[in-house]
């Protein structure tokens, strides 16, 4: 019945009337293997490589270093799906089908598919390939030997065991985690303090550039006496926000740690799950698989978790003190008590005036600064974090605004920079830099869409008499409405 009701949907998904939209479609094979399929090709997926059964392999090209440097990108914007890159697309697809909560089937959007009616925005992420898949991840400070830009990439996965092994956690401890610790970068045990920084939804490409032109200072700071890979860090699939930030803060991809995307369908209990919310952000652990441990509790010592749902373990949390305050809606109740960001000299205010989501977070990454330099009290280094992890939201929200590389994009990234500056300079002041050592990423990249590329997949499958619900815009759960 499924197997039918999936070969009816697959074969309306890869109609080339619906290519400029649908990228590929993904769906479990058995023993774990993994079916790709478009207008141009099918093939299936397994650990031992890929066989093509029609056409073209729609993932044929994986490298993780494809579209960079920023010339590159910028030379070749949304490309079609034979230019474009899907690295480790087998291991992200397998990792989410494990998921008790995964859909039946997938339909990633091309690069290009602008999606306004369903949320969609001039710059989007979630999509296997390259762009949308690739945050940046530098590293800097105490071990860290300067080498600057590397040709290399690492995985989302690999931040959280990285920072536990920063920490002084045994590698022989980590081998559980999907992900690995980048040993060649640093020397563990060579620092006292490990700062983990995320700015959501930052394009890689942008963040090395503007740190070479001199418009992020303090990112360039770090990056003259660290190193950063060109291919970034490529997120899991789909590349969301509260499936990466759990991938990378615990060291596992979707199909572990259960989190599947931002809205999926609990089968079980036949409701949605909206996960990635200011309402639901607190509620973050209710949806943890059993037994998946986070960064913080695999650190012996002092954790932070600051702005950032992940905080399972931490010592001190954002979204601990959120729940603590018994509101049912969870952070979005707190507006109230977030500062004013017309009066933050931090934030870029042509955009807080104009744009009310730039606004909001910039109050909450205000917050943000706050809560950082307060974890770091002047003459009390009994108090500083072994672990601090810090959030950034505003990186998110000018990329989705006006896509990467916009004006509201690049303000977004230096006002991030501005507030990273503030801390810095901090740890300077106390004495705590020389001492600590930085990972900077993401949790996804950023690509532009094309407004004229307008389209959508649910009408024809309902025209085709399939019953499905689609949850996040390309998680098909057949079968149910
Ligand atoms: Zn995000």
């Amino acid at each position: 019945m499924l197997t039918e009701a999936r070969d009816r949907a697959v074969d309306v998904l890869c109609d080339p009337s619906l290519s400029h939209v649908v990228d590929l479609v993904a769906w479990p094979a058995g023993s774990g293997g993994v079916m790709v399929a478009n207008a141009f090709g099918s093939a299936l997926l397994s650990a031992s490589g890929a066989s093509v059964l029609r056409g073209r392999n729609p993932v044929a090209s994986q490298d993780p270093l494809a579209f960079t440097p920023l010339a590159a990108e910028l030379a070749d914007p949304s490309p079609a799906n034979l230019d474009n890159a899907y690295p480790w697309a087998y291991e992200r697809l397998s990792s989410l089908f494990l998921a008790s909560a995964a859909p039946d089937l997938v339909v990633v959007h091309t690069g290009k598919h602008y999606w306004p009616a369903q949320g969609g925005h001039l710059g989007e992420h979630g999509s296997l390939n390259v762009v949308q898949s690739r945050a940046p991840l530098l590293l800097s400070g105490a071990g860290v030997v300067a080498r600057g830009l590397l040709p290399a990439a690492a995985r989302v996965v690999d931040v959280a065991p990285t920072l536990a092994w920063l920490a002084g956690t045994p590698l022989a401890s980590l081998g559980d985690m999907d992900g690995a610790a980048l040993v060649d970068l640093a020397v563990a045990g060579a620092a006292q303090h490990v700062v983990g920084l995320l700015w959501d939804g930052c394009n890689s490409n942008s963040l090395y550039a503007m740190a070479a032109s001199g418009e992020l200072p303090n990112v360039a700071r770090l990056l003259g006496s660290g190193c950063a890979l060109q291919g970034g860090a490529i997120a899991e699939f789909p590349s969301v926000t509260l499936v990466n930030h759990t991938s990378a803060l615990t060291g596992v991809g979707p199909g572990r740690h259960g989190i599947v995307n931002n809205a999926y369908f609990d089968r079980r209990s036949a409701v949605q799950v909206l996960t990635n919310n200011a309402a639901t952000w607190h509620r973050w652990s209710e949806w943890l698989a059993p037994g998946v441990q986070t960064v913080f509790e695999r650190v012996s010592g002092r954790c932070a978790s600051v702005n950032e749902p992940v905080d399972n373990g931490a010592d001190y949390s954002t979204f601990g003190l959120v729940r603590a305050s018994g509101s049912s809606d969870g952070a979005k109740s707190m507006n109230s008590l977030l500062p004013d960001p017309l009066q933050d000299p931090l934030a870029t205010q042509e955009h807080v005036v104009s744009n009310a989501d730039y606004a909001w977070s910039s109050s909450v990454d205000a917050i943000g600064v706050e809560q950082v330099l307060g974890l770091w009290p002047a003459g009390s280094p009994g108090e500083w974090p072994r672990l601090m992890w810090w959030n950034t939201l505003l990186t998110d929200t000018g990329h989705h605004e006006g896509g990467p590389h916009s004006p509201i994009a690049r303000d977004a990234m230096r006002d991030a920079d501005r507030r990273l500056g503030v801390f810095v300079d901090h740890l300077d002041a106390i004495g705590a830099f020389d001492s600590t050592v930085f990972l900077l990423t993401s949790d996804h990249g950023s690509e532009g869409a094309d407004p004229t590329c307008a389209g959508d997949w649910d009408e024809p499958l309902r025209d085709a008499g399939i019953e499905f619900r689609d949850e996040a815009y390309g998680f098909i759960y057949l079968g149910h409405s």
